[in-house]
């Protein structure tokens, strides 16, 4: 039996054990179906660090680029010329930024590791990126709430992230082996976060999910 953890997407305190490996027990929530990894088996901030260091990527690497090319692409079909946006999670080697900037359209970039300056997030912007952001993630719920409230109407977001299948396919899927990766999204979590945020979603590849903010939503204050 597992003492009750509360879901660190939806808050709610109906959650289950779901499966174990040699290295953390993972747990799922039964309403919004987010598989994750209680705090106590995050790894520490320096150690979490040392990981992303490792992910050496940048913009001159053609194989990187095709990769971010399916989210690039099908979030691009949705801009207006000049659209203005923000790269949440950047990493080291900053580079669908890139891409959209030769696109000619300005990205901010935010990252609490590389780039941390949090004044870009007082600002508000037509799109967003979170490539193999999300499942890193501490408090889910809160920060891709506060992404959305920096999203102006007619604004998209757009995440990137495998996806959870099944329990079966869960225990030989080697993206959950990476520790700093700490809560599993499914289509059906994102269809949950669709619903709260009143967001149109189109799922545009098997790993690549595209957030419509509607024209009518109130912007933040
Ligand atoms: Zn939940």
């Amino acid at each position: 039996m597992h003492d009750p953890h509360p879901c660190p997407l939806c808050r709610s305190l109906s959650t289950e054990w779901f499966r174990q490996d040699r290295r953390r027990e993972y747990y799922r929530c039964r309403t919004c179906l987010l598989v994750f990894v209680k705090p106590d088996r995050f790894l520490p901030r320096d150690a979490e660090k040392a990981e992303y260091n490792l992910h050496q990527n940048s913009p001159t690497d053609p194989g990187y680029r095709k990769f971010l090319s399916r989210l690039f692409l099908p979030l691009r079909e949705h801009l207006s010329p000049g659209a203005r946006g923000l790269d949440f999670g950047c990493g080291p080697g900053p580079t669908l930024s890139v891409m959209f900037e030769e696109a000619g359209h300005a990205v901010a970039l935010y990252d609490p590791f590389y780039a941390p300056d949090t004044s870009v997030l007082d600002n508000t912007y037509d799109f967003i990126t979170a490539s193999e952001v999300v499942e890193h993630l501490h408090r889910p719920g809160e920060e891709l709430d506060r992404l959305w409230e920096r999203l102006k109407p007619s604004g998209i977001l757009g995440v990137m992230t495998q996806m959870v299948i099944d329990q079966e396919a869960f225990s030989r899927w080697r993206y959950k082996n990476d520790m700093t990766h700490v809560c599993f999204f499914s289509r059906e979590t994102f269809a949950w976060l669709a619903a709260r945020w009143q967001a149109e979603m189109i799922v545009a590849d098997t790993d690549v999910i595209l957030f419509l903010k509607s024209a009518g939503a109130q912007p933040p204050d």
